[in-house]
């Protein structure tokens, strides 16, 4: 069980982000939730740094995955670790704001295994809502790194 405080604590650290696909949590209609970076299936802690904000469709689709196929490669990589890593040393922008491409075997795995672009499910909305997004210009986060 993670505290409000705890809950409190990775939000702010977070900046209110899915510390995955960086959709932010205002403009969702739920509150963003706790992700357990190693699943407390395999015995991950509720300690802070076991734990990132992740938005239902991240956390859902993390479900109790560590490891991803590369579709570049085909060789297994561990997902992005955000307590471990920097997001953009792994993921760019499109330049439309629309898309998020893995620059690493992890960021490709990452983006595989979350479907962080809508490829592998029919009823994904992410890109669309993107979209809307960028018009209202609130998307990308401005420290983003971006395609040129
Ligand atoms: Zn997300």
């Amino acid at each position: 069980m993670v505290s409000n405080a705890t809950r409190r604590l990775i939000r702010q650290r977070a900046k209110s982000l899915c510390e995955y696909c960086h959709s932010p949590e205002y403009l969702s209609p739920d509150r963003f939730t706790i992700d357990h970076l190693l699943p407390q299936s395999l015995g991950g802690s509720n300690d802070e740094i076991n734990l990132a904000l992740a938005c239902h469709r991240c956390n859902t689709r993390h479900y109790n995955f560590t490891t991803a196929i590369d579709p570049l490669t085909q060789v297994t990589s561990p997902l992005y670790h955000p307590r471990q890593q920097l997001w953009g040393d792994h993921f760019i922008w499109t330049a439309d704001g629309l898309r998020i491409l893995g620059i690493t075997s992890i960021g490709r795995a990452t983006c595989h295994r979350l479907d962080l672009n809508d490829d592998f499910h029919d009823e994904g909305a992410i890109v669309d809502a993107r979209w809307f997004w960028v018009q209202g210009g609130w998307h990308p986060p401005i420290d983003d790194p971006k395609e040129v």
